[in-house]
């Protein structure tokens, strides 16, 4: 009987824990670091919190969910989807919590990989298991960071990261730095700006923001959806199929990218009557190169009398406060991180070794990159989910994941199926799959500014180019000759 292992309990894990239950595969061991599954959907609970994909796309297609209260669902009831979902399909039972997998290494002479834990469900020292496959689950956004930002102990308030939100902090009359603009930024500064007596949000790159075209879900919807529950499938394709056309926005000078601009100009123009501020919020590279925001509060609230933006980085943090990189000393109560994720080092927090003791740390220092997003040469047996090159600039990360554990399946049944011992891609597969990615890439708006997609290289590691469609059909029907079958 084949063990598969998962390193993670977000929505790449049970996508994957998921599928194979559903084929037959009872042998799933989910190792989880933490007490609680959900990943990124546990962690973040900043005030705020929520996806900017709308929820009937932002859900398993076998299981949507009649009861979302709106089209834009917060981190609560995300969560809660998740955990009700893992407890239909048997999943929560396979999850072992407290078990943080720190290091893999290959067995060439059985085929399987030794899989080494730490953490409070392990006893002292380091506790290992032994699987046939291995797949990281990891997500790329589950370690925060703070970016070149010196001196951050040695300040006397309190602070924390948006990742690590401090829920016993009352903004109640502080003063409070917000260090960062993006995706997360956006939704929690509308609710700090209401209770504190002042933010002062450091902003290095203004962001394009659409509006949030939301709504509430009332009890007649919730009616129809269960009645009716093929309108649930039709919701889920016109969203599926307005974000399809919102990647296309994402390539060079693209029709659509023009269409969102001038979309994001006006809606900056209605919301923000201020020259200065407008000019200060006015981005000076491409749409789409970084991640398009989407809010109906955030510049409403970067208007009020008591929100300040500069427009520096913050370069250091003293006792008191922050310096931005004009040498200007910004006394506040508070400093909330908003600086984002370590996502230059895919799995770099684990040590895993392949064949012939090839680290996969080694073999990925000039930026990840794997066949489809998920398979590695010299890793045999090894399946990577969210992997590289499969996050989304638009569209929803979730219907990626579900192709990516379709793949993972059949490469599962053809191994049991032909008594074979191991998987690995070829290096001639792998790198042609790469050189034409890349080329897609060359087009995209990415390569033109500074982001989180992109590795110190200079090579974008992150995304998946443009629309999504293209991704389930190459993934669909594995092609057996793309493999080393022993
Ligand atoms: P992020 O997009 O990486 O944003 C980090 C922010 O910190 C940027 O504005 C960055 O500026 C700024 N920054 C970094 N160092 C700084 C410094 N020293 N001084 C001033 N500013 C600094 O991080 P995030 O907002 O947490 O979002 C990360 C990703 O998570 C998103 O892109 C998205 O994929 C995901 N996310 C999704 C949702 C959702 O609704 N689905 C919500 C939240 C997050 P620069 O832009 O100049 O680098």
């Amino acid at each position: 009987m084949t063990s598969v292992g998962i390193i993670g309990s977000g929505f790449g894990a049970l996508a994957v824990a998921i599928e194979l239950r559903r084929a037959g595969y009872t042998d799933l061991r989910l190792w989880e670091r933490s007490e609680d599954l959900g990943g990124v959907w546990r962690d973040n609970t900043y005030p705020g919190a929520g996806c900017d994909v709308p929820s009937p796309l932002y859900s398993f297609s076998y299981e949507p969910n009649p009861g979302w209260t709106h089209r834009y669902s917060l981190q609560g009831e995300i969560h809660a989807y998740m955990r009700s979902v893992a407890d239909k399909y048997g999943i929560t039972p396979l999850v072992k919590f407290g078990h943080e997998v720190v290091a893999a290494r290959w067995d060439e002479e059985s085929s399987t990989w030794t899989v080494a834990f730490e953490g409070p469900s392990t006893g002292t020292g380091t506790s290992e298991d032994t699987v046939d496959i291995l797949v990281s689950a990891v997500g790329q956004l589950s370690r925060p960071t703070l970016p070149g930002i010196a001196g951050v102990e040695s300040f006397v308030g309190t602070s924390f990261h948006s990742a690590e939100w401090d829920h016993s902090f009352d903004a109640t009359g502080k003063t409070i730095a917000v260090v960062g603009s993006g995706a997360s930024a956006v939704q929690f500064i509308p609710h700090l700006a209401r209770d504190a007596a002042r933010v002062v949000v450091f902003q290095r790159s203004a962001n394009y923001v659409l509006p949030k075209p939301d709504t509430t879900y009332k009890a007649f919807h919730k009616r129809v959806f269960e009645a009716v529950p093929f309108t649930q499938r039709i919701e889920r394709s016109g969203v599926w199929a307005f974000t399809e056309q919102f990647s296309r926005g994402l390539d060079d000078g693209s029709r659509v990218a023009r269409i969102n601009k001038a979309i994001a100009r006006w809606h900056l123009h209605r919301q923000v009557k201020d020259p200065d501020l407008r000019a200060k919020l006015t981005p000076d590279y491409p749409i789409g190169c970084k991640r398009i925001l989407f809010s109906n509060n955030f510049y409403p609230a970067l208007a009020r009398d008591n929100v300040e933006v500069v427009t520096h980085a913050v370069t250091r943090v003293t006792p008191t406060g922050v310096v931005d990189t004009e040498g200007t000393q910004h006394d506040v109560d508070a400093i909330v991180y908003a600086t984002g994720f370590d996502t230059q080092d895919f799995l770099q927090s684990i040590d895993i070794t392949g064949v012939r003791g090839q680290k996969l740390a080694t073999q990925w220092a000039d930026g990840a990159h794997a066949y489809l997003g998920m398979y590695v040469p010299n890793f045999p047996n090894l399946f990577v989910t969210y992997g590289p090159n499969t996050n989304l600039g638009g569209g929803s990360i979730i219907f990626m994941l579900e192709a990516q554990a379709r793949h993972m399946r059949q490469a599962l049944d053809r191994l049991t199926a032909g008594d074979y011992a191991s998987v690995e891609v070829t290096e001639e597969a792998e790198e042609a799959y790469d050189r034409d990615l890349m080329e897609k890439l060359e087009h995209s708006a990415w390569a033109h500014c500074d982001n989180w997609y992109r590795h110190r290289s200079g090579r974008i590691t992150s995304n998946w180019p443009g629309a999504t469609w293209p991704f389930a059909k190459a993934t669909k029907v594995l092609e057996p000759t793309a493999f080393r079958w022993s």
